[in-house]
């Protein structure tokens, strides 16, 4: 199978040269198993940190090892009575043409809900994040004003929309261009602004008003963080889910300078990770197939076609290139 590998360790942002297309060869399928053909491969942020080596909470790729992440594929061998032919499963071996799992490592797509490539974003990992971080981790309830940043991004876009959903008094989101700050709109955010802009925190000032904010989904830390602690009401809290402002980072960021803000206001700020919120899954699943059933929420992809083209795809998710989720078509 064709299969992309972490040629070097990047420093700062990732290059070409990071990468390698490879070829391996397939185990045999073994009792229990099947062959997945993959069909979309999923890239996001958090991959950026695997790619160090450094211990984190998912450990680093191995050098010229496959990658993997998130993949929707369809089975076409299969020697468990669980799975067949033809069925669409969703897995964690993406970044390579084809993969031999364990039928337990492989999860069903309910394809009659939604496209195979849904189940790697609103219907997956992505929307769970979303759904958890603002209504388990941020403790959301209805009226609150909610701030989100990489709004126009994948986990972002619904976040605001799932805001909206659930009776938000006011959604803003920021985002990094007009084009961006434009579909925001359109999908229902209250006010959006672009933080190349100016000041973060003079932008989000402004789109909160006198309301302020009561809840922020962080995605990228750094000033954003920052504006948000000096705009947050009292009691506020904030969902910490990603801090992508500094993923290539090579110095420690000097944001949040108003920490101690959270003293006076009494802010809950409060880390997750999607792994530890599976128990909301099928909560979710019902939840948001309605509502994108009924249209309530909406979700873009930005699909890049070849194998070849995933190291691409991955540098441009963290240039902003993508509206939603960036996947790989194979
Ligand atoms: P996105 O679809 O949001 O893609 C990343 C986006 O980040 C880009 O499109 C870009 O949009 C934005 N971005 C890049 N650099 C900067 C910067 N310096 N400042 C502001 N924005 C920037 O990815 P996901 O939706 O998959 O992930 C969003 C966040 O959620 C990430 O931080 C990710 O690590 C985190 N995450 C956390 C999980 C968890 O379990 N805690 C699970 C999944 C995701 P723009 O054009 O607006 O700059």
């Amino acid at each position: 199978t064709r299969e992309i590998r972490l040629a070097s360790r990047p420093v700062g942002r990732p290059t070409a040269e990071n990468f390698r297309l490879a070829e391996s060869p397939l185990p045999a399928l073994g009792d229990g198993q099947v062959m997945v053909k993959n069909l979309f491969i999923s890239v996001d942020p958090y991959m950026r940190g695997r790619m160090n080596d450094v211990k984190s909470y998912s450990p680093p790729f191995e050098l010229d090892e496959a990658l993997d992440g998130g993949a929707v594929g369809e089975v076409i061998a299969s020697r468990s009575a669980a799975l067949k032919e033809g069925d669409v499963v969703v897995h964690s071996l993406g970044w390579r043409e084809y993969a031999v799992l364990d039928a337990e490592a492989v999860k069903p797509a309910r394809t009659d809900l939604a496209p195979a490539p849904a189940f790697l974003g609103a219907l997956g990992m992505t929307g769970l994040t979303a759904y958890a971080g603002l209504l388990k981790v941020a403790e959301f309830k209805p009226g609150d004003a909610v701030f989100v940043s990489g709004a126009a991004g994948a986990v972002g876009s619904l976040v605001g929309q799932i805001a909206k959903a659930m009776g938000a008094s006011r959604v803003i989101g920021s985002a990094g261009s007009p084009a961006k700050v434009a579909r925001l709109l359109d999908l229902g955010f209250d006010a959006a602004f672009d933080y190349h802009d100016g000041p973060v925190r003079d932008q989000l000032e402004q789109a909160a008003g006198s309301a302020g904010i009561d809840v922020y989904f962080d995605n990228v830390g750094g000033e954003h963080l920052e504006a948000a602690l000096s705009v947050l009401n009292i009691g506020g809290r904030v969902a910490m889910c990603g801090a992508i402002a500094q993923y290539n980072a090579t110095e420690p960021s000097p944001a949040p300078r108003n920490l101690a803000l959270a003293i006076g206001k009494q802010l809950t700020l409060r880390g997750f990770l999607v792994g530890g919120q599976r128990q909301h899954s099928a909560e979710f699943a019902g939840k948001m197939a309605g509502w994108l059933a009924d249209g309530t929420v909406r979700y873009d992809e930005t699909i890049v076609d070849g194998l070849e083209n995933a190291p691409q795809a991955f540098m441009d998710l963290l240039d902003g290139a993508n509206t939603g989720k960036m996947l790989v078509r194979l």
